[in-house]
């Protein structure tokens, strides 16, 4: 089969690889339509996770079961599934603790294209498949499906972590797919103020779409300094970090007041150290949590985010700004990732309805 690899920490391509084997708990699936993630820019270019040779990238996609092992229990070939770009070990030691996306070590549940072949390619393997899939509801076309995957759960899991309440004011840095969908998580949740941070207007104009009262550039100086003037030197109740880098947290500890809570998302692909500031962090008493997390993967939480968007509570469709057809387009769709031009929010590469 043939599938798109990272061939060296900059290198990519198309190589040939056996179709992998299915184990009894296992499927083996075929992409409907994929999307292109930021991290996949990490991985490849900025060799976040470390040098990989001929790993097919890609994690996000909806798909069609070609095969099931013999212990597999609700999936059939031919379903069309929704595949999360996390897939755990249900039966680790690590899930029954709660935390499945680290099953079998720090961030091992994500095992597409970081310790095994990623869905840019033909056929890809889905481990304990009855944990990890989810049936493709039919009102849910294979473009939106594959914002499932990630974005969805990952920018929900960022409003988690600083566990947004009624009323808060939430701050959310980085609007790119993953922070929209913070946005769009903190507005469900009920916050009141939802100030956002980026420059793209793509993304602003869909931030506003889900909910954003205010929005900040982080090109016109420090967040902090321009948080807390818009809100009278109080600073915010939340924050989710969904863009910046390692001293974005100084920032974010900065304008948070007391008591509040910072949930991280952003994939930091550089630097060795977050700096906390030692004064603002209420010199190490000031109850300011700092929360980072891998979005949790699983059936039951596939299924009830597609609820979402199948109840018409919540749309996805702009976050796909670029949807090209067929495999020949996929190299096209990972560099404009790459390159980020200004009305770009998500490529996806559609390969049925
Ligand atoms: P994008 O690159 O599309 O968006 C990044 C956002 O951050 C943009 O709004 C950008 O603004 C803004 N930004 C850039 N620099 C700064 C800065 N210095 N300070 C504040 N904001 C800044 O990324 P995605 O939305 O695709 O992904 C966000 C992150 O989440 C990535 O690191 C990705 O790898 C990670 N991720 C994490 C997952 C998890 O499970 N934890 C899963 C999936 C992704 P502008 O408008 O100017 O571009
Ligand atoms: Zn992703």
């Amino acid at each position: 089969m043939k599938g798109y690899a990272m061939l060296k920490i900059g290198e990519s391509g198309w190589i040939e690889k056996d179709r992998p084997v299915c184990g009894p708990l296992d499927a083996i699936c075929k992409p409907l339509a994929i999307a292109i993630c930021t991290s996949d820019v990490h991985t490849l270019w900025e060799g976040a996770i470390g040098e990989r040779h001929n790993m097919i990238l890609g994690h996000e996609c909806s798909a069609e079961v070609v095969e099931v092992g013999e212990l597999v229990k609700d999936f059939k070939p031919g379903d069309r599934v929704l595949v999360p770009a996390i897939t755990p070990d249900w039966n680790s030691l690590e899930a029954q603790a709660g935390y499945s996306m680290h099953s079998g070590g720090m961030l091992a549940g994500w095992k597409f294209s970081n310790f095994k072949d990623g869905v840019f390619s033909e056929y890809f393997h889905v481990n304990d498949a009855d944990g990890n899939l989810a049936l493709l509801p039919d009102s849910i076309n294979t473009v939106d499906a594959c914002m499932l995957s990630d974005m969805v759960p990952t920018g929900f899991h960022g409003v988690e972590l600083a566990d947004v309440q009624f009323g808060d004011s939430v701050l959310i840095i980085g609007i790119g797919p993953v922070g929209l969908m913070s946005v769009a998580g903190a507005n469900m949740r009920g916050a009141s103020r939802i100030m956002a941070v980026g420059t793209r207007r793509v993304c602003q104009e869909a931030a506003k779409g889900y909910g954003a009262t205010d929005f900040i550039s982080y090109k016109d100086g420090p967040l902090d300094e321009q948080v807390l003037k818009m809100t009278d030197g109080k600073g915010v109740d939340k924050i989710v970090i969904a863009g910046g880098s390692v001293s974005t947290f100084s920032e974010a500890v900065k304008c948070l007041k007391p008591g509040g809570k910072i949930g991280n998302v952003n994939y930091l692909g550089t630097g060795d150290v977050i700096d906390i500031p030692r004064v603002e962090w209420g010199v190490g008493m000031g109850h300011k949590q700092i929360n980072g997390g891998l979005m949790p993967g699983g059936r039951l939480r596939m299924e009830k985010l597609a609820s979402l968007i199948a109840a018409g509570k919540l749309d996805v469709s702009p976050l796909s700004t670029h949807v090209f057809d067929g495999w020949d387009h996929l190299e096209e769709a990972l560099f404009l990732m790459k390159d980020k031009p200004a009305d770009l929010i998500k490529p996806v590469v559609k390969l049925a309805d």
